[in-house]
């Protein structure tokens, strides 16, 4: 069995409803501050401290219990190094499928085994058999709130009984989402009890920073400190971090993109209802369907009418199913268009 990520190919044009991307692009203060750099500055290597300043009062935790990375592609990539470094290939990761492909292609990587554990048949999370899942050979359990590709929630006293089951593991809770959800484990005491739960936080998708790669990781400082150990110096460019603080400071914009998944979300379960199409409720920004017998078909006829969505129908209990983004209303009312002109 080889774990790759499934680079997904680039749309030439249309709408890309596909990765859950900000189709609203940035804010404008973000590409401002990215402007006004200096050719002395793009030739520096970068001052981190406004940025980490920045990204710790946003999140409300020290600057000592927080990691900026390249992406959180990279915290998962750093959590996985520090899982399974020294361990000779028999420890152990824990993933819940269907997932982010990242947890199980960093796990092979670096020699880690990778445990599945399904999601129920209704996408309810199974926390008895995760809790069986765990020996004396896991080394991190990969938990994603909510859910990727399928919008769930992971119920904290779940987290809390992971946690304290899987004591000498990381317990990686992958936040991505977390702007458009109901929770996070950032500011909850269980961060303090269990000291190797860590969060995995993006700025890609609330704040539209895909591009720009940057993400953070968030826990007790000397499990931060372990990470920061194996973690490049540079991980975050120059213009990362100019972005960072320029994207905290327009409140008015994030609220504004919250606002619009909230509608869109709702825009999508009202479309879906009205063609009869089965789907599952979501705290994130994106809806996942389902399309009995032809899921695949209805993904190549949206993508020849330019709007992009993400075939899941391989991945764990995904048949037929697509994700689409639910972010700008607009983008959503010209899928929810081309859908029926599909149907
Ligand atoms: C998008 C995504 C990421 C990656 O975030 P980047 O900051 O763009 O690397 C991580 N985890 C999940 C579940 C995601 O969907």
């Amino acid at each position: 069995m080889t774990y790759e990520y499934e680079r997904v190919a680039t749309p030439a044009s249309g709408l890309r409803l596909h990765l859950n991307e900000n189709t609203a692009g940035c804010s404008p203060t973000v590409s401002d501050a990215i402007r006004a750099l200096t050719p002395e500055q793009l030739a520096e290597y970068p001052d981190y401290d406004a940025a980490v300043a920045a990204t710790a009062a946003r999140l409300g935790v020290s600057t000592d219990s927080l990691l900026l990375t390249n992406g959180l592609d990279e915290g998962i990539l750093v959590a996985a190094m520090v899982a399974f470094r020294g361990t000779g290939g028999t420890a152990e990761g824990i993933v819940v499928v269907p997932a982010f492909d990242m947890y199980a292609a960093c796990t092979d990587a670096l020699g880690g085994q990778v445990v599945e554990v399904p999601l129920d048949d209704a996408f309810t999370f199974p926390l008895d058999r995760v809790l069986h899942a765990i020996t004396d050979r896991t080394r991190i359990v990969w938990l994603t709130n909510p859910n990727n590709p399928t919008g769930q929630s992971i119920p904290r006293d779940a987290i809390a009984r992971i946690a304290a089951a899987a004591r000498g593991a990381i317990v990686f809770v992958d936040e991505a989402y977390a702007d458009f959800g109901p929770s996070t484990v950032i500011g909850d005491p269980l961060l303090e009890q269990y000291p190797r739960l860590v969060v995995g936080r993006t700025f890609a998708k609330a704040y539209g920073l895909a591009g720009i790669r940057a993400g953070a990781v968030v826990g007790a400082r000397q499990t931060i400190d372990s990470f920061r150990r194996v973690a490049p110096p540079y991980s975050l460019n120059v213009c990362a971090a100019a972005a960072l603080p320029a994207a905290f400071a327009d409140h008015n914009y994030y609220d504004w993109y919250v606002s619009q998944v909230a509608r869109s979300r709702e825009m999508l379960y009202a479309g879906f209802d009205k063609l009869g199409v089965r789907y599952w409720k979501s705290d994130a920004n994106f809806v996942l369907a389902r399309f009995d017998g032809r899921g695949t078909a209805i993904v190549s006829a949206l993508g020849a009418r330019g709007i992009h969505v993400r075939d899941r129908s391989n991945d764990h209990g995904c048949t037929d199913c697509f994700r689409v983004t639910a972010g700008v209303v607009e983008h959503t009312r010209e899928f929810l268009t081309a859908l029926e002109s599909v149907l």
